[in-house]
């Protein structure tokens, strides 16, 4: 590296990275991207202090997300969201193999059903979000999108574009979900779903006292003195987290159910409709 590079790099201040003008090539670096990678973390240590710190810091987060829902939609165009999403995905699965396997009672076996669920999780939240990319940007071919409206289009207040066979816009992944990618979010849920639920077990039965129900299945039984370690309590602590978004993920699960899942095409309707005459 150059000197000069050097004495650049090293003149570059917090207050530079927090108002966004550092320039990756063309791109400035936005705060609000930034900002979830560095509260996430501290909300996680932060909490290991004790129960009543833990409680008070998921029940903000909780009252937080249901403020930013519960606002006009227009006012939720920010890449915070999803840097959230992202920032969570990251410090979770870094607990889990920096702290959790370290305590050694996750098996070979149990470790590689984890992390093959996580990997399914992001190939399939991947894949929802590339659709979205690419139907509504036209980037593979470096022209602007230019819909044929139809019946069905309407217009997305944070893409700030007409869609066609528009569902719903998910500012936690920041795109657009309409029928082409509509089967990757449904898939993506339902993994995250088992992917949580298969954690947090782990981290529980590691951090607090494991006990043997339904044959062979291990359930966390007294968490008493998880907050005695700083390692236990960053684990129960991120268990509780994880909890919290599995209680977001079954909100998604039972609205698509009741709400969304009617709206698409039912493939069996198109077979039985194929053999009425
Ligand atoms: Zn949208």
């Amino acid at each position: 590296m150059s000197t000069q590079k050097m004495v650049t790099l090293s003149t570059i201040t917090i207050g530079d990275i927090l108002s966004g003008s550092i320039c990756s090539g063309s791109k400035k670096v936005d705060p609000d991207a930034i900002l979830p990678f560095i509260i996430v973390p501290i909300i996680l240590v932060t909490g290991t202090i004790s129960l009543n710190t833990t409680v008070i810091l998921m029940g903000m987060t909780g009252m937080g997300v249901l403020y930013v829902i519960s606002r006009p939609r227009k006012k939720n165009r920010s890449p915070f969201f999803f840097s959230w999403t992202l920032s969570s995905m990251l410090y979770m699965y870094l607990v889990y193999q920096l702290v959790v396997v370290k305590f050694f009672q996750i098996t070979i076996i149990e470790n590689f059903v984890f992390v093959t669920l996580v990997a399914c999780t992001c190939y399939l939240f991947y894949k929802m979000k590339a659709i979205a990319d690419h139907e509504l940007t036209g980037s593979s071919k470096g022209k602007e999108y230019s819909p044929v409206l139809t019946a069905d289009s309407q217009y997305c207040q944070i893409c700030q574009i007409e869609v066609n066979e528009r569902l719903f816009h998910s500012i936690w992944w920041d795109c657009c979900v309409f029928r082409p990618n509509y089967k990757y979010f449904l898939f993506a849920q339902i993994c995250a779903f088992a992917t949580i639920v298969v954690g947090t077990n782990y981290g529980l039965t590691t951090a607090c006292h494991p006990f043997m129900s339904f044959g062979s299945i291990v359930l966390p039984e007294n968490c008493d003195h998880v907050y005695a370690q700083f390692r236990t309590a960053l684990i129960f602590v991120t268990c509780i987290y994880g909890l919290g978004y599995l209680l977001v993920v079954i909100l998604v699960l039972l609205h698509q159910l009741y709400n969304v899942i009617p709206k698409c095409e039912n493939p069996l309707q198109k077979f039985v409709d194929a053999f009425d005459v």
